[in-house]
């Protein structure tokens, strides 16, 4: 095969075995690989509702057809599973320079089952693959997890994809996390250290071919020419906040009370970037280099480095605690990547304990005498720490907000801005496309996947095939398709191994479309791909996934919703004060998005027709006899 290497791992940790298969190429084709290929594994390999921890959820990696070849920025692998925060379907993605690696070393896919009886790791060399004593490993953080391993491997040319502390007890919001970067969505780390799996070693050294590829060479060549570096160069992804600095208006602060904070002006990027960023960095290919490595010189935390921080982590340690001091920021995002947590989904329950403290729904004496007030970082720090330790007040909120309101209860839940069990970490109550797009998620609250974002998204493009309603913030008609393309579209990076930064976000949705990823996939694999067999696999894999938390979390039509604040209160800053979300016109953009997608109004999933017309046959006789079970 080209492009895919033709070749999926298993590994059952159970019996300690490896085993290879061959990668079909019909449902290659069908799902193109990465996290198209991983969702279709995970429907097939976990078929009940199961505690995310028991052995028999599985842990899938997955680089797709165009990672490790010339095409810029073809870096991205998908890690996926059952996820332990939500019970549904689960995946994460990073960049970095894993998922060449796994391709050179001549895999689409690494499966792990089971669970090992004591901590191990996988190492795939030249030698071979072998399941290793991780005794060693276990308790290290993921800095020095990966600094000792390659000290024992004897090689820099190891990439490593390692759990932190966090993953190893089990923390729901603990990442995988590779070099000082992360997959951090969704509990995977957790997922991966209830396996007892602490790090996984590749050095490959096998060719990888692509079809056509002076053709191939010419396009990424091509692509490489045409793409402007701009401010993702400048400021990564917390160039985000820059506009937030300018107007005031914050959408991640105070767990979501409020969308002021006066100390917003403390944490500009182009602070971060003149006092801090010391040297911008790349994953493998990428011309964009939206990484930076910093560098505290003075003061409090005087020493510290790191890489990033992200929008993600400015709004998790800055806006929605109110810190407003970048160096303590800095200090959350080198704990959080050392001890393995998501920022997101630690920064958020962190913001919801702060604000059940303020309520006296937390006390000192809940909370081991730390007290939880807004901006203080040194809790926000001994937090994060607790969380990874699950030490006192720290196990339950090592839970993630859902589950942490449950076992807090004294009315907290209504403090637990959660959808599908996953946080919320900004507000979009006035913006029905953000709205749709995070509560329609296969994987619950999500920023990533599926945002129509109103500054950003290709005006003429959106006016031409959903029409002009479809552009405004509060517009209703014309949504659900808008979203829905918007979906599709930023689905396919994620199955190609590329990046989503370079491919959708940075291009402001509208340069790369279904026709040029159809190409890309032509010229690699030689398989004949158009623009609709691009656009009907990332049909398929929404139905997937959708079909698979339906049948593990009973997630349906009742679980597409928003936080109740967004329909209770209104916002109080920026252009849209005084506005909340309308109920009513919810449903509506909901029923939209539904007929898009052709699913079931009623109860919000795919019919057994949709199914069989897309050709998930399979799926849909699932969908026969779960509906005569469930509904
Ligand atoms: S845009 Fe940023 S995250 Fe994406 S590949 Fe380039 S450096 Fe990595």
């Amino acid at each position: 095969m080209y492009g895919w290497t033709g070749k999926i791992l298993i590994v059952d940790l159970s019996n300690r075995k490896v085993s290879i298969e061959d990668t079909d190429i019909n449902l290659a084709k069908k799902f193109l690989g990465g996290r198209g290929l991983n969702s279709y594994f995970l429907y097939k390999e976990v078929k009940n509702r199961i505690d995310p921890f028991d052995p028999s959820n599985v842990l899938i990696f997955g680089a797709g057809p165009l990672a490790g070849t010339l095409m810029p920025a073809s870096c991205r692998f998908t890690v996926t599973a059952l996820s332990s925060t939500t019970g549904g379907h689960g995946d994460a993605n990073s960049g970095g320079m894993f998922a060449s690696e796994i391709k050179y070393a001549g895999f689409d896919n690494i499966i792990f089952r089971g669970k090992a009886d004591k901590p191990v790791y996988l190492r795939i060399d030249r030698k071979g693959i072998f399941i290793e004593d991780a005794g060693e490993l276990w308790g290290k953080d993921s800095w020095d997890t990966q600094a000792a391993l390659r000290k024992k491997l004897g090689g820099e040319e190891y990439q490593i994809a390692c759990i932190g502390i966090a993953g190893e007890n089990l923390a729901r919001v603990a990442s995988v996390m590779h070099g000082l970067k992360r997959a951090a969505a969704k509990g995977m780390g957790a997922v991966m250290g209830s396996k007892n799996l602490k790090a996984i070693a590749v050095k490959g050294f096998k060719p990888l071919k692509v079809a056509r590829s002076k053709e191939f060479a010419d396009k990424a060549l091509k692509i490489l020419k045409s793409h402007i570096r701009g401010d993702m160069t400048l400021y990564g992804t917390t160039g985000g906040v820059i506009p937030e600095v300018k107007s005031g208006y914050s959408p991640a602060s105070k767990n979501l009370q409020t969308t002021v904070f006066e100390g917003i002006k403390y944490i500009d990027p182009r602070i971060l970037r003149e006092k801090y960023i010391t040297k911008v960095k790349s994953c493998y290919g990428c011309s964009i280099s939206c990484g930076r490595l910093y560098d505290v010189k003075e003061g409090e935390f005087s020493g510290l480095d790191g890489e990033g921080p992200e929008l993600a982590a400015l709004w998790s340690w800055g806006t929605q605690p109110q810190v407003a001091s970048l160096p303590a920021i800095l200090k959350a995002d080198v704990l959080s990547n050392r001890l393995g947590v998501d920022c997101i989904e630690t920064g958020n329950t962190i913001a919801f304990a702060m604000e059940c403290y303020q309520r006296g729904i937390l006390t000192k004496e809940d909370t081991d005498g730390l007290e939880l007030d807004w901006g203080n970082y040194k809790t926000v720090h001994t937090l994060i720490e607790k969380i990874a330790k699950r030490e006192g007040i720290g196990d339950i909120l090592s839970e993630g907000v859902e589950r942490a309101s449950q076992k807090i209860g004294k009315g907290s839940h209504e403090f637990a801005h959660t959808i599908k069990g996953q946080s919320v970490s900004s507000d979009m109550r006035v913006k029905h496309g953000i709205v749709l797009g995070y509560a329609t998620s296969t994987r619950g609250a999500d920023h990533l996947r599926g945002l129509l974002i109103d500054d950003v998204m290709p005006v003429e493009y959106i006016k031409k095939n959903f029409g002009e309603e479809a552009l405004k913030s509060k517009g209703v008609v014309g949504k659900g398709k808008a979203v829905r393309w918007i979906q599709d579209i930023t689905t396919v990076p994620d199955c190609l191994g590329l990046c989503k930064i370079f491919y959708i976000l940075s291009a402001g949705y509208s340069v790369f479309t279904f026709s040029d990823f159809a190409e890309m996939l032509t010229l690699a694999t030689g398989e004949d791909f158009s623009a609709s067999d691009v656009e009907l696999a990332t049909e398929r894999i929404y139905n997937v996934e959708r079909m698979f938390s339906a049948r593990t979390a009973g997630f349906m039509r009742k679980d597409d919703t928003v936080p109740e604040r967004f329909f209770r209160e209104p916002t109080d800053g920026g252009s849209s004060k005084g506005q909340k979300l309308d109920r009513d016109r919810f449903e509506i953009i909901l029923d939209d998005y539904y007929s898009a997608r052709g699913w079931d109004k009623s109860n919000g999933l795919p019919t057994y027709e949709k199914l069989k017309s897309i050709g998930l046959d399979d799926i849909a006789e699932d969908t026969r006899k779960f509906t005569d079970n469930y509904l």
